[in-house]
């Protein structure tokens, strides 16, 4: 998962700092690197990328001076090619044939390996591992087509996810796979349009969503105007990320017409509605309490409290600085564990059972954490562990990073041997079918492969070691 963020004005304006603050609301979709490009007075591309946060890797000061009328930027989170500097985006060329391209990408191409292998072989230099590249090399292979007919013929030879945003020749052009696996929408503020991953990002620029593209669109957009294009391939079925409205994107977007909010609180009344028979019916629970291990199980521990009528408290605190803190933690930081992220509150919590509800369990690793926490520091009487999604027991080749399914807890334990492995007195997921309703998207066209394995098609043969 990354976001991208894109902006074209018909006269130059400060676009630079327009991108910056784009990424910075959808900071939350990589906190790897950030890199913004756009075209100066000479039409050439300028790119400033780093590691790090969006405020480490860019000098906001430099993009406030700049003036421009085509930019486009990148926050990253690693999937294919790694952390690399090399694979931090924008990615930028330049061809004989065809002048420069700064490319941004949200999503991941599962058969760029093999496609790239083939174009090795026919001499072709990569400068990175990031499957981002294979597509500016596909294009620049049709020197004789227009663009963005080239564009069209390369985006046709890869198959996977993709939400790009490109600069060429002072256009600003953004394409999403005809599956429609990773968001992007269209925005508006005077006379400058946006492109961005996420709803959000045009809040902070004060611009307004018109549409998020349709799977398979290209739009072109220069002095002259938007110009809309259609791959040749749509696809009858869409797959819409299910994962976007379960945990990724910010909970303030709209994506593809579905309020991120509402269909968390959603998935979390379905949650109570289900465990109202045995959890929640039961008079064995002593003073019970909702609450959401935060940030994202709170929504959906707010529909929960609301279905049931069980109270919901904040009653776990979540240090909002807690990221790659220690880089080289000591004895005594590594003991603090999960404490170092999340702070119980013992007062709120002392001699209840408590009705935890989480967006989803990977490996296992932070729910076992907090169930000992709940109960040996804070003294639970009993911790009842309700997950807003079903099992995430298969890997995704569509630009999440998840483990494979050896390290993937749903995929190894079911039932009470699941349950005792978390150190939790009863644990609920929601049903595939409750979150296909949450969402209130026709099942067809979510994406749901991470629950059930029913992957687009076959997972491909060099993504085996997942499995
Ligand atoms: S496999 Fe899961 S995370 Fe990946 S695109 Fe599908 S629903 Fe989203």
């Amino acid at each position: 998962m990354c976001g991208i963020v894109g902006a074209f004005s018909p006269s130059r304006a400060t676009l630079a700092e327009d991108i910056y603050l784009g990424l910075y609301a959808l900071q939350h979709r990589g906190q790897e690197a950030a890199g913004i490009a756009w075209t100066n007075e000479d039409g050439e591309i300028v790119c400033r990328k780093g590691p790090g946060l969006v405020h480490a890797a860019l000098d906001q000061a430099e993009m406030s001076r700049v003036t421009c009328r085509s930019a486009v930027g990148h926050v990253r989170y690693a999937t294919a090619g790694g952390s690399a500097a090399c694979n931090i985006q924008p990615l930028t060329a330049n061809t004989l044939a065809r002048g420069s391209f700064a490319v941004a990408h949200n999503g991941n191409l599962p058969d760029a390996p093999a496609q790239r292998r083939v174009l090795e072989r026919s001499g072709a230099l990569f400068q990175s591992s990031s499957d981002t590249e294979l597509i500016l090399h596909l294009i620049s292979h049709q020197p004789e087509r227009p663009f963005p007919e080239a564009l069209m013929q390369a985006l046709g030879q890869v198959k996977g996810a993709y939400s790009l945003v490109f600069l060429h020749d002072d256009k600003l052009i953004a394409a999403r796979d005809p599956w429609g696996f990773r968001p992007l929408a269209l925005g508006r503020r005077g006379d400058i349009t946006y492109v961005a991953s996420e709803s959000c990002a045009f809040d902070l620029l004060g611009a307004q969503m018109i549409r998020d593209l349709e799977p398979g669109e290209i739009v072109v957009i220069d002095e002259s105007g938007c110009r809309s294009y259609m791959l040749p391939y749509a696809s009858e079925r869409k797959y819409h990320c299910a994962f976007e409205y379960v945990y990724f994107a910010r909970p303030d977007s709209v994506i593809d017409g579905v309020s991120v909010y509402e269909a968390r609180k959603n998935m979390g009344r379905a949650l109570a509605r289900s465990c109202m028979g045995t959890l929640c019916g039961s008079s064995a629970l002593t003073s019970p309490l909702v609450t959401g291990l935060p940030d994202s199980g709170t929504i959906a521990a707010l529909g929960f409290s609301e279905e049931s009528g069980i109270p919901y408290e904040s009653a776990i605190v979540r240090n909002r600085y807690s990221g790659r803190t220690f880089i080289e933690p000591t004895q005594r930081v590594r003991e603090l564990g999960v404490l170092k992220k999340l702070n119980p509150m013992r007062q709120l919590i002392q001699g209840r059972d408590l009705i935890v509800i989480d967006d989803s369990i990977v490996r296992g690793t932070t729910s076992l954490k907090v169930a000992r926490l709940l109960r040996e520091h804070c003294g639970a009487k009993g911790v009842h562990m309700c997950v807003s999604s079903p099992p995430v027991a298969f890997p995704c080749f569509y630009g999440i990073d998840t483990p494979s399914r050896k390290e993937l807890i749903a995929a190894q334990l079911h039932g009470d041997a699941l349950r005792e492995r978390l150190g939790v007195d009863s644990l609920f997921y929601l049903s595939r079918e409750e979150l296909v309703a949450a969402v209130g998207m026709e099942e067809r066209h979510l994406c749901t492969a991470c629950f059930d394995g029913k992957y687009m098609e076959s997972p491909p043969a060099c993504g085996c070691s997942r499995f």
